[in-house]
Formats: structure tokens, C-alpha cells, sequence
């Protein structure tokens, strides 16, 4: 099986040497029939577990009544997800794309749009400030905003009109926004860069600067958003709201990929017929278990799991600092645990895991990221700090 993969994949990822062929709420099973506890949640794509009932029941209901349609027709369930998703980030539109990346790319066009017709950029000038160490997707625009050279070598030329500052440094950013900049984009924590939470306060402070200089805010919370932070929306959590927020992951409860821009009138007004669209994007498939995941997190247990499990990771991890993890970080189920040098990479650890029954990525050389289903119970996450502790004892230099 995985020689057949090898044999007819480019090299553009580097599995982990198993191969999945079921899962059910936290757990995964092997060809071979091995269990594992599912600690990577496909980067929180199965946010919600796999094979949730919920929304196996509503995939199965709409795939035996129509699944495409295109958006050159109206579909029954489009307009209740939109409706519900407007409702949980408390904004008026919605336009649903299929990609994290995709729906950036949209944020990023809506926000040059806006800077043209609405704030009076000279055309070609549009600039977005940008964060670096940020992870928005592997679109050539998305690249062209990274600052990762794995993302970036050799597919060039790039996308112009973007300039990055460090996350966290508000004076950095001040310094970076002019009468061309159109919109500020982050990531409310950055995710792909290790879970990098940033200063208190900063999130507020560059809200305030972006509404001083009116430049649009755009929050990916492709990662951070639906419930991953114990929170729905991340960066409204820490009291501030943005002017283009994107979702995607979690949002087809692993089912189908599906991911959306949201925000209000006043900034998304800005397209017309014929300006922007997707084939694929709002299919009613997508939309219908799009629509059952918004209205369970409606019901705020998710995010409630979330944050009470999350609890009990983040203290049983800080238990670990000093031996064998140097620092953790993160919120609700989602931790990023860097690990002591003197014990192995991250990688060594994620193998010794693997053996003992335990799913989980390494992000950078040195941080390993645990990010469980919401649906995980409190003797999971028990048993996933004791045999994490198990592998790091073993290495104990
Ligand atoms: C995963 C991710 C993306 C890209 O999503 P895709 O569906 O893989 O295109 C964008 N932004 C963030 C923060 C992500 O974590």
C-alpha cells in the first residue's frame, strides 16, 4: 500500500510510515488493525472526529437529494449555512470558496477591491501587510506572501504587493502601513510557525491602528477559528472584531473541503456578478454539513470541550517543562510542546509516539503540535500526556 503511494506520489509530503484505513470519533485504526489516538486531527480538519453521526446523517440526507449545482442557481441549503454562519461571527455576509487558501486568496482580492473602489488606492498600488512566519496556503499568492523558503524556492516570480513585519511588534507594523495599504492579514496565533501566541494586547493595539489608517484587518482563523482555540473566533475572543474573517478546516467536519470569507456590507459589497467565484464553492453537499458544524457550534459545547480539556493538556504538558519540553503554548485542545534538543527532534518524539499508540505532528525541528478532536474524553488526553511523558522518559539523556 505504501509502496504503491510511493511509487506514484511526487515527494511533496513525508507520511509517517502507517497506513489508515478507518476512523471513529478520536481513534484511527491501521491496515493491521492497530488503534491510534488521533492527536493531529488532519491539521483540525476533524475537529469533530471522524465519523461523527451528526454529520454523517446530514451528508447522507443531502447526497440523495442533490450535491451540485453551481451558483448559477439558488440550492436549499445555501442560504440557512449562510445565514448560520453570518449568525456565529455576528456579520451579514458570507461567500463560501473550498480551500484555506482559497478563501485567503478571496480576502486578499475583496480587500484590494475595497482599497480601489472604497478607500482610493491608485490602481496597482493595493498593498497588504503581512506577517512573517505566517501560513495562509500554497496558492502562488499565498506563497508569495510567506516567508518560509520551502514554501517559497523556485516558484517564482512572486505576487507583488505585500509587505511583512514580525508578528507581535506593533511599532514594526505602525512603520509598515501607508496611504497604499489596503489591509493587515494574520493569523490571531500562528500555527504552521509552532502555535506562536503573541503579546497580550497585541491583537487590540493593531486593531486600533488599522481603524486609525483605515486599512482592513483580515483574520485567518482557518486554523484557529471553530471552536480549535476553545473559543469560535479567536481574535473576537481577545475583544476585538475584523473586517474579513476566513474559515475552512474544521468548517466540512471532515467530509468535504469547504472554507468562506466572512464579514459585512460595507467591505464584501464590493463584488458584483461576474467578479469573483468557484465552481465548486457552496455546493449544496458542502453546504449542508457546512450548516449542521455551524449549528452545532451555535450550541458552544464544542468550544466548552475545547476549553475545559484543554485545560487539562496545557497543565498536564506544563508538568513536563524541564524535562525533556522546554516551553508550551497554545489554548483550548490545541498545544505547541518544543521539545529539549538533548531528548531528540520532534520528529524522533512523533516516532515514539507512533509506537506507543499515539497520532501526533511535528511542526518545526523542535515543536511538536497536539491538537485532538473536540470529541476526545478526559482519560484520552490522560493517556495521551502518559505516554508522551512514556517516550520522553526513554530518551532521557
Ligand atoms: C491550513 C491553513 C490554511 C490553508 O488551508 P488549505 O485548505 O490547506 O488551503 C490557511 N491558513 C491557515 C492558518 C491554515 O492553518
Amino acid at each position: 500500500m505504501i509502496d504503491r503511494e510511493l511509487a506514484h506520489s511526487p515527494k511533496n509530503y513525508a507520511p509517517l510510515p502507517l497506513v489508515i484505513d478507518r476512523g471513529e470519533g478520536a481513534w484511527v485504526w491501521d491496515v493491521d488493525g492497530n488503534r491510534y489516538l488521533d492527536c493531529m486531527a488532519a491539521y483540525s480538519a476533524a475537529n469533530f472526529g471522524h465519523a461523527n453521526e451528526r454529520f454523517l446523517a446530514a451528508a447522507k440526507a443531502q447526497l440523495e437529494r442533490v450535491t451540485i449545482t453551481s451558483r448559477a442557481l439558488h440550492a436549499t441549503p445555501l442560504g440557512p449555512f449562510l445565514e448560520a454562519l453570518a449568525s456565529l461571527a455576528g456579520k451579514e455576509l458570507v461567500l463560501p470558496m473550498n480551500t484555506g487558501a482559497e478563501a485567503n486568496e478571496t480576502a486578499v482580492k475583496i480587500a484590494r477591491k475595497w482599497g480601489y473602489t472604497v478607500k482610493g488606492v491608485a490602481e496597482g498600488r493595493a498593498k497588504v501587510v503581512a506577517m512573517r512566519k505566517n501560513f495562509h496556503g500554497r496558492t502562488t499568492t499565498m506563497i508569495s506572501m510567506s516567508d518560509d523558503p520551502l514554501a517559497r524556492e523556485n516558484y517564482g516570480p512572486y505576487t507583488p504587493g505585500f509587505e511583512l513585519v514580525d508578528f507581535g511588534d506593533v511599532d514594526q507594523l505602525r512603520a509598515a502601513i501607508d496611504d497604499d495599504t489596503v489591509a493587515v492579514m494574520l493569523e490571531p496565533i500562528q500555527g504552521e510557525a509552532g502555535i506562536i501566541v503573541p503579546p497580550d494586547g497585541y491583537l487590540q493595539k493593531v486593531r486600533e491602528l488599522t481603524r486609525e489608517r483605515n486599512v482592513l484587518l483580515v483574520c485567518d482563523e482557518v486554523q484557529t477559528g471553530l471552536g480549535r482555540t476553545g473559543a469560535t473566533f479567536r481574535h473576537q475572543a481577545e475583544g476585538i472584531e475584523a473586517d474579513l474573517i476566513t474559515v475552512g478546516k474544521s468548517l466540512g467536519a471532515g467530509i468535504v473541503p469547504v472554507s468562506a470569507v466572512i464579514g459585512d456590507s460595507d467591505v464584501m459589497g464590493v463584488l458584483a456578478p461576474g467578479t469573483h467565484g468557484s465552481t465548486f464553492g457552496g455546493n449544496p453537499m458542502a453546504a449542508a454539513i457546512a450548516l449542521a458544524v455551524c449549528q452545532e457550534l451555535a450550541t458552544g459545547e464544542p468550544q466548552e470541550r475545547s476549553r475545559t480539556l484543554g485545560e487539562r493538556l496545557h497543565a498536564g504538558l506544563a508538568r513536563r517543562v524541564g524535562s525533556g519540553v522546554s516551553e508550551v503554548r497554545g489554548m483550548g485542545l490545541w498545544a505547541g510542546v518544543d521539545i529539549d534538543p538533548a531528548y531528540g527532534s520532534a520528529k524522533d518524539i512523533c516516532l515514539g509516539l507512533l509506537a506507543r499508540g499515539v497520532l501526533a505532528k511535528d511542526t518545526q525541528a523542535r515543536t511538536i503540535r497536539f491538537a485532538p478532536p473536540f470529541v476526545v474524553g478526559a482519560d484520552e488526553i490522560d493517556l495521551l500526556l502518559r505516554e508522551f511523558g512514556a517516550v520522553l522518559d526513554a530518551r532521557r539523556p
